[in-house]
């Protein structure tokens, strides 16, 4: 167990900082023993920096001199597919076991500015597919709640690396759930940003009209001050928000609040998180919210849609690891060849058939039957949430249809992996920021999450209400 671990968010931390109840190095050094007693078990980090001191020594200066920002001090776990500059990022995939970073991603840059502690770099999914971490090539992560089952994923070493309390905050990205459904499942909260909102500079990229960066974090406040601080515009990435947008940005205070029904009705939903999503329901109302019954039945096809275009970014954004460009090279005697073995050799089997499936896709004659109609009902969801959030503030469903599940449970059945996105791909087909903010427990004792989704750059609608309920929930407790 941590020393220091009541100091359990950003807050209290910077409190002890201020009040010199205990200097960085000691809260760091505390993290590391830790790490090292649990992690070889855990498999949540894949690396541990060689370089954590030098990052100590600058941040103790900082406070010291008053130059205190959001993040300064604060213990940070990186996801394998974000850049740091000489170090190797691998998206924990054979095909870049070796590959070093050439320059920083923006979120890496700024946290460094900002004095945090980068701590190491955390297993995932190969190149984010995956909902369990079951496709890492570096081994499986176990989930810190029981370790006979899964972490989630594709972020599951980051949502296991706090877990375990290898970490104060840890950083994911999100295609289609890959920060909200992991932390749902290791009990934690998870946010997936705004489109746009923090840059995909740096990250390495799977679909890149859906991808973003966003923390996972052990409550509604560290969420909240960990998206301000990171978010910002970016020259370097052609999507990311100007700054102009997001002062022009009005916060509401969020009122009302709807519920898919119908969405909801569908089989694969199990009993535990139906159960859990009623109490949510009420704790909600007696934090004083409306509840509205609300019909959206593209909802319904959002699944469809994300499964046709993300498959058809993945194979266009994967072409580049050919063996000349980067990563893994099998030298053969042709070009062709060459392509070939290091393509089979570096991407286990789920890239494999994500890129196969994508370029079935696009291929000329299934284009118009397959990517130009999910391309048409992407359009017609991101209207239908406008007009959606003209009305309401938020919506609820859960995160997850079910716990955390064990290993092996649907590792060779795609189709019923593919199921555990359900409720947190509309989110991204839309581009609107999502929370998930830990609810209950299934009868297994894991981890269940709500799932709030509100209109976009309302980020500040999701940790009103995600903290309101935060103080429902413990009340209850
Ligand atoms: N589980 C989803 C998938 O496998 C989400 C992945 C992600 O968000 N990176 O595609």
């Amino acid at each position: 167990m941590l020393k220091f671990s009541h100091i359990d968010s950003i807050e209290k931390l910077h409190q002890g900082y201020l009040s010199k109840d205990f200097t960085v190095r000691e809260i760091i050094d505390d993290y590391l023993a830790h790490i090292a007693a649990v992690n070889p078990e855990m498999n949540a980090y894949l690396e541990i920096f060689d370089d954590i001191d030098d990052l100590v020594n600058r941040a103790e200066q900082m406070i010291a001199s008053g130059d205190i920002h959001p993040l300064t001090g604060v213990p940070v776990a990186i996801k394998d597919n974000m850049l740091y500059k000489g170090k190797i990022s691998s998206a924990s995939s054979r095909m870049l076991e070796h590959h070093r970073a050439t320059y920083n991603a923006d979120v890496v840059d700024n946290l460094l500015t900002q004095g945090a502690i980068i701590i190491g770099r955390t297993n995932m999914d190969e190149f984010a597919m995956g909902s369990s971490t079951e496709t890492s090539a570096f081994g499986i992560t176990k989930n810190p709640r029981d370790m006979t089952r899964v972490p989630g994923g594709s972020s599951g070493g980051a949502a296991a690396a706090l877990a375990m309390d290898g970490a104060l905050i840890s950083l994911g990205s999100d295609t289609g759930g890959s920060i909200r459904q992991p932390a749902s499942f290791c009990g934690l909260v998870g946010l997936k940003p705004t489109y746009g909102s923090l840059s995909r500079s740096g990250l390495m990229a799977m679909a890149s009209s859906l991808d973003i960066i966003g923390p996972l974090t052990k409550n509604v406040d560290d969420a909240e001050r960990s998206f301000y601080a990171l978010a910002r515009h970016d020259e370097n990435d052609s999507t990311s928000i100007p700054q102009s947008m997001r002062d022009a940005v009005t916060s509401r205070i969020p009122k009302k609040i709807g519920v898919p029904r119908s969405f909801l009705a569908q089989d694969g939903i199990s009993e535990d998180v139906r159960l859990d999503f009623e109490k949510s329901l009420k704790l909600l109302e007696q934090a004083g919210y409306e509840l509205v019954d609300i019909d959206m039945p593209l909802l319904e096809h959002a699944l469809a849609i994300y499964y046709i275009l993300m498959p058809a970014e993945v194979s266009s954004n994967l072409a580049r690891f050919d063996g000349v460009r980067y990563g893994l090279r099998v030298e053969q005697d042709t070009l062709i060849d060459t392509y070939k073995e290091s393509r089979t050799q570096g991407f286990g089997p789920e890239v494999q058939r994500r890129i196969l499936l994508g370029t079935y896709v696009l291929s000329h004659g299934y284009y118009d039957a397959f990517y130009n109609k999910a391309m048409y009902l992407r359009g017609a969801l991101e209207q239908a949430f406008k007009t959606l959030f003209a009305d309401i503030d938020a919506f609820v469903t859960p995160t997850t249809p079910t716990g955390a599940f064990r290993f092996g449970e649907k590792r060779d059945n795609p189709l019923e992996m593919y199921m555990s996105d359900i409720f947190t791909v509309p989110a991204n087909i839309a581009g609107v920021p999502a929370l998930s903010v830990p609810s209950g427990q299934d009868s297994n004792g894991m981890p269940l999450g709500l799932h709030i989704t509100a209109g976009y750059l309302q980020e500040s609608v999701l940790f009103a209400i995600g903290k309101d309920f935060e103080r429902m929930r413990d009340a209850q407790a």
